[in-house]
């Protein structure tokens, strides 16, 4: 099987070497022989993150102690930090602000969607998401239905394919993610969003695995809000803040509700009574975590010089050169492709179902390849562009295979379920 697939290898050198991001690896501190198809969960640590940490720790924090919210700029940071995300997402200035978890910033944007529509037309009601959203968007629009049952409003999960039947005069707000974190499955966010909008709908996309690969151009789209992740494609570290977008027409009447002392328009007074900042900063609520904001500050730097487009077109390289690697092993008879075959249709990671997915990707792990498991059978392989070589990827596949033909999974061993998978 190896000797005559020798080519593959030879095409996959070849790939990485007309690769104009190829250099870009070496902003980042990866393990030696390591093959990581994980940057979609957990990008990895740049070499300017771990610079700057030790410098925040060390100067800022050790010896500048206090002083470093002015000194250092401590306190613009959820701005300044935002403004470098803004291009990644074709935002222009004074929309994006950098601070909590998508979670949170999903809690805040669904309430001040929610507060807008109801007090225009309080006959809108309805949340429309998906049933296969990401959990968490689910719950947080759950949890704020349940606080607001008084108005009665409710959440409606459909399937992705019935979304465009579900946009009616009765939905306050659409929530979306564009990329499916299972299935890869891609929403056409202009379209979208131009459909829900001859409805008056309000809509909120979230960006957690489009921010830093997918092409965005939110301002052109007319996009209303949207929230993205800063430890995925953003190589930030583990739970680094995440972001969030109001556009500019709402920020004059957009009011969120977690009103805290850091959205105030003057902080340092400790005014008894609220009076929020004008513009994106009001939705701010408390003190920044400024170790995580620092590093995803420096990792924004492997950005310059890149433009989004080139990070999607080698991320769709990548994805669709290990399609091609599959067959070529004939690895694509063992598992079943879930995600979309049509480029337009689908983020830049693969699912694959497999009754033993999880063992399947324990034995991965532990032989240098590193991919997730998603419940209940999906072996889940992420193509971040900034560090994947196409060899990595001819690497990981040969790997697959002697895993698969030989049914490494069954042993023992990688059958064990741990806490995080
Ligand atoms: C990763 C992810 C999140 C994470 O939310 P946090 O509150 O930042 O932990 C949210 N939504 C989607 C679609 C995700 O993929």
């Amino acid at each position: 099987m190896t000797e005559p697939l020798q080519h593959l290898l030879t095409e996959s050198k070849r790939r990485d070497r007309s690769d104009i991001l190829f250099e870009k690896r070496q902003a980042f501190d990866l393990p030696a022989d390591l093959v990581y198809l994980d940057g979609n969960s957990l990008g990895p640590l740049t070499l300017a993150a771990k610079q700057r940490i030790e410098q925040v720790v060390s100067k800022e924090w050790g010896h500048d102690l206090i002083r470093s919210w002015n000194t250092a700029n401590w306190i613009d940071l959820p701005v300044s930090v935002a403004e470098k995300i803004a291009p990644l997402i074709g935002a222009a200035p004074h929309q994006v602000i950098c601070c909590d978890s998508i979670s949170v910033n999903l809690f805040k944007l669904l309430a001040g969607a929610l507060r807008q529509c109801l007090a225009l037309t309080p006959v809108r009601r309805r949340i429309v998401t998906t049933v296969d959203n990401f959990p968490t968007d689910g719950y947080i629009a759950q949890g704020l239905a349940d606080l607001l049952s008084e108005h009665d409003v409710k959440v409606d999960c459909v399937a992705e394919t019935d979304i465009e039947q579900a946009l009616s005069d009765d939905v306050a707000v659409l929530l979306l993610t564009e990329v499916n974190f299972r299935t890869g499955y891609r929403f056409d966010i202009q379209k979208i969003t131009a459909l829900a909008h001859q409805h008056n709908i309000l809509v909120i996309w979230d960006l957690a695995h489009s921010a830093g690969v997918m092409p965005l151009s939110l301002d052109e789209w007319h996009v209303d809000f949207a929230v993205g992740c800063g430890y995925k494609y953003l190589n930030g570290g583990p739970g680094a803040p995440a972001f969030m977008y109001v556009a500019a027409r709402h920020q004059a009447q957009f009011r969120q509700p977690l009103q805290g002392w850091m959205g105030h328009a003057k902080p340092f007074d400790f005014d008894a009574t609220y009076q929020p900042q004008s513009g994106i900063k009001q939705s701010l609520a408390g003190t920044p975590g400024i170790l995580s904001m620092a590093a995803l500050d420096a990792s924004l730097s492997v950005f310059d010089s890149v433009s989004v487009n080139q990070l999607y077109e080698k991320a769709m390289g990548l994805t669709e050169w290990f399609v091609e690697l599959l067959e070529a092993h004939q690895l694509h008879t063992q598992f079943t492709n879930i995600s979309p075959r049509q480029r337009a249709q689908r983020g830049a990671h693969v699912a694959l179902a497999h009754e033993h997915a999880y063992a399947i990707c324990q034995a991965w792990i532990a032989d240098n390849v590193i991919a997730d498991f998603r419940a209940p059978n999906i072996l889940r392989v992420g193509f971040s562009p900034l560090f994947l070589r196409y060899e990595d990827v001819y690497i990981a596949v040969k790997k697959l295979h002697r895993i698969v033909t030989q049914q490494q999974y069954l042993n023992a061993e990688f059958n064990v379920k741990q806490g995080v998978t």
